[in-house]
């Protein structure tokens, strides 16, 4: 399936007009989209990709879909495709995120109900909180942790900034250091459980504000030992390795915003007169091509982390160059008037800082040109 290198799928389309009219109005309410998980049975259906499918309320009827499930490179192919319009959008519905993936790597049978079960009732957001104060990138120098207590239970301690949905979500999962001698673990953590003992805040962000970013306190929580997952693998594939594979899928899933993100920029461009632009049309291509051969080799089982840094570094870095051509190739009417265009342009600039920032990719994408093997979860 060639899904990236020109994608058009015309039931999208009025989606993607629902989300260019409803972001406008996330940076002043954040629940602005939530109407629209209601109008939409597809959007509910792409906003469950990912979910499994006993656990799934929404399966996918769509082109290519696959018993109600959706291949990898589809699923690429509809983010690009909607963040055309508005890739926040995106982020501020409920369904699927990181945690649901990190659940499907590392829980066993009985963590995956507890986890999925809810999504039968009604709409959850989750989170999947990594990013700490003072810590930023590096997951090796997190400060929150884990313990056992005397009566094998687990107790946590945690401060994470920067946490996608956090202020909604019913459930999610921490990255958290081990004590003395024992590995990081990823822990389920439902916030609502613990009153008294957690504190939410909505941070004030710049760009993408759909993402709805906030600051997670924990403090000194008990949960069962059965919160931490991965306790029936061995110890490597238990932390840090699982936060890899989670990775591994979502890297391109942000490139995927950033080159619909660049290409509806471009097109806002061209539908306002600007002309010379057919080198950036050609970039992009190159780029959903790139992309393409990334989803392909996810979808048969190949692992490639150093090709998923290079293609979100190049997208990433590939929206940013195209949002820069606004200030001067837009008239002036259209970048003062309503703030839509600037609103797009700030949010070109968050996607370096999701999943990983610039300069680590860099390092990362240069094994790309080295031959490497591997099926996933086995490292490369
Ligand atoms: C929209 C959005 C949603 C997000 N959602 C989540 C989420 O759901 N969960 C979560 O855990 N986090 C999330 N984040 C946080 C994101 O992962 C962090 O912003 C990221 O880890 C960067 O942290 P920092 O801001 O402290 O920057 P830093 O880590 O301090 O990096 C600052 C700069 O230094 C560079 N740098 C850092 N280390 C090195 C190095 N070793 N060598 C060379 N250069 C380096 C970086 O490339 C970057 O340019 C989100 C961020 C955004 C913008």
């Amino acid at each position: 399936m060639r899904l990236c290198a020109e994608r058009v799928l015309p039931e999208l389309e009025p989606i993607g007009e629902a989300f260019r009219e409803r972001c406008g109005l996330l940076e002043r309410l954040p629940g602005a989209l939530d109407a629209l998980w209601d109008e939409s049975p597809l959007l509910r259906a792409i906003a469950c990709i990912g979910l499994p499918a006993e656990y799934n309320p929404h399966p996918l009827a769509l082109a290519g879909a696959t018993d109600g499930g959706c291949p990898y490179p589809l699923h690429l192919a509809i983010i690009e495709q909607l963040s055309r319009f508005d890739a926040n959008g995106l982020m501020a519905l409920p369904g699927a995120s990181l945690s649901t993936r990190a659940v499907l790597e590392l829980g066993d049978a009985a963590q995956q109900r507890r986890f999925f079960e809810r999504f039968l009732d009604g709409p959850h957001w989750t989170f999947f909180a990594v990013s700490e104060p003072e810590v930023g990138s590096d997951a090796s120098q997190v400060r929150s942790g884990w313990r056992m207590d005397e009566d094998g239970g687990v107790r946590i301690r945690a401060d994470k900034m920067l946490i996608g949905g956090v202020t909604r979500a019913s459930v999610g999962v921490l990255y958290l250091a081990g004590p003395e001698g024992a590995a990081p673990r990823l822990a389920m953590f439902e916030p609502g459980a613990h009153p008294g003992r957690v504190e939410t805040s909505l941070l004030p962000s710049l760009g993408l504000r759909g993402a709805g970013i906030g600051r997670l306190r924990i403090d000194d929580c008990r949960l069962p030992a059965d919160a931490l997952l991965g306790g029936h693998l061995r110890g490597l594939q238990q932390g840090l390795n699982g936060l890899t594979r989670v990775f591994e899928r979502h890297r391109p899933m942000v490139a995927a915003m950033a080159l619909g993100t660049a290409r509806g920029l471009l097109d806002g461009l061209r539908e306002h007169g600007a002309t010379g632009l057919e080198g950036w049309y050609l970039r992009y291509r190159a780029l959903g091509r790139m992309l393409d051969e990334v989803a392909e080799r996810y979808q048969r089982g190949e692992s490639r982390p150093a090709a998923t840094s290079q293609i979100k570094f190049l997208a990433t870095e590939f929206a940013e160059r195209t949002a820069r051509l606004l200030a001067h190739r837009l008239p002036p009417e259209a970048w003062l008037r309503g703030g839509r265009w600037r609103r797009r342009y700030r949010d070109a600039f968050a996607f370096e800082y999701m999943e990983g920032t610039r300069f680590i990719h860099l390092q990362h994408a240069a094994r790309a040109f080295r031959p490497q093997g591997g099926r996933h979860g086995v490292d490369a």
